[in-house]
């Protein structure tokens, strides 16, 4: 395995730019499907393609026609949908439950020919040709240029551009590969159980049932709608006190306990859904131990709902080879997710919204302490890496899924 290093810089992209950059990143995601279409094959993996110069001689004169990307930008993408498409295949091997890839994130991969470096900014391809961005970075930090084309450790690799939806903003994800000083990549022993891991982070709450880590929301409304609902008719029912009235009673808290058990499966199933389809390998919720205490605005059948839905969830997650795991929720929900910053304070977070007062970074507030809960997770897996003498390594692969890619907070990748 090499040692990859990767960071998100922050691109001033103007205004009239974002239609080129999501219109290249629309065509790049084409590519990539029309190439797994291609590839996969649901019958047996040994018919899956997975050879690169394959799939590129198959595809790449239709897909540059049919696109207005520059040619570097199609062959990534056919190699993107071949790398998956091999993951599949490895884990359909041993056995584990896999799928077509199907690509739906914002994501481009450019590599040395479709992206140039200079020492301020870059010059990325895009479907209307060579466009330059700026680096927005802190004072007195060193710009990329310095810090990874200059660096004689590292070096250079195929990067990603990736856009924040919540914030409207465009990251690239420069990866660079440690070498030695031959100019050699560096490979370093990683054993099975230190494997490359994806995260999914759930929150539980009021507001929303769920949320993800990804973006995705359960709204509790529906279940809140209905539990109501029981509640009246119990209601009604306690005050004629006949006989008729009691055994009417009894079925009705039957039905009731069915609804809610059902309608809980049917959450804890889209969320085991949600981290195949997200190729995640475990789900993290917080530890429920002093939830009463910690959302005091919930009634019984709140707390009722989030211990089956962690249940179900653990009881469903592992037939699809995905694990489950709790972590301490202290400040989860006080606590700026973005990796560059993780400021606490309860004033950070105002009912629903999030808004961190050091970095200003605003956003829903489940669905920062869902990146926290898996990122939680990430830092405990990190550290238990570490310190583990057998562990050989001391870059923890441990990735967070969330809205538009991926996440890791040290700053670090193992491919
Ligand atoms: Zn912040």
């Amino acid at each position: 395995m090499e040692v990859r290093r990767t960071a998100p810089v922050k691109l001033v992209v103007p205004d009239e730019y974002h239609d080129d950059l999501h219109e290249t990143a629309d065509q790049f995601r084409y590519c990539a499907n029309q190439a797994s279409d291609y590839c996969w094959d649901n019958t047996s993996y040994k018919n899956c393609v997975t050879s690169n110069s394959k799939a590129r001689d198959a595809l790449y004169d239709r897909l540059k026609d049919e696109t207005d990307l520059n040619a570097n930008l199609v062959q990534e993408a056919i190699r993107r949908a071949v790398h998956a498409v091999d993951s599949g295949v490895d884990r359909w091997k041993k056995g584990k439950r896999t799928n077509k890839p199907e690509f739906t994130s914002w994501s481009i991969v450019f590599d040395k020919r479709s992206a140039t470096f200079y020492r301020n900014k870059i010059s990325l391809a895009t479907v209307n040709g060579r466009v330059e961005f700026e680096f927005e970075l802190p004072a007195d930090s060193p710009t990329p240029y310095e810090e990874y084309v200059l660096s004689e450790d590292y070096e250079f690799r195929t990067s990603t551009l990736q856009y924040d939806q919540a914030s409207n903003e465009f990251y690239f994800h420069v990866t660079t590969r440690k070498v030695d000083d031959d100019g050699e990549a560096v490979e370093i022993e990683v054993s099975d159980d230190t494997g490359h891991q994806t995260v999914l982070g759930i929150d539980l709450g009021v507001n929303s049932l769920a949320v993800a880590s990804t973006g995705t929301f359960w709204s509790g409304d529906e279940y809140d709608h209905w539990i109501h609902e029981f509640e009246k008719r119990r209601a009604e029912m306690q005050q004629r006190g006949t006989q008729a009235a009691h055994n009417a009673l009894l079925r009705l808290g039957k039905r009731e306990r069915a609804w809610r058990k059902q309608y809980i499966h049917t959450v804890a199933n889209e969320i085991v859904d949600e981290a195949v389809a997200h190729d995640c390998d475990v789900i993290v919720f917080e530890d429920l131990t002093d939830i009463r205490e910690r959302l005091p605005h919930a009634d019984w059948h709140h707390m009722w709902a989030f211990r089956r839905l962690v249940e179900y969830v653990e009881y469903k997650a592992p037939e699809q080879g995905v694990a489950v795991e709790q972590v301490d929720p202290d400040h989860t929900s006080q606590r700026c997710s973005r990796t560059d910053c993780g400021f606490t304070h309860e004033d950070n977070r105002d009912g629903e919204q999030f808004k961190c007062l050091k970095c200003g970074y605003e956003v829903n507030a489940d669905y920062n302490g869902a990146k926290n809960i898996a990122l939680r997770y990430m830092r405990k897996r990190t550290h238990s890496l570490r310190s583990s003498p057998m562990s050989g390594s001391a870059d923890a692969p441990v990735d967070v899924r969330i809205t538009g890619g991926t996440q890791n907070g040290n700053g670090y990748q193992s491919v």
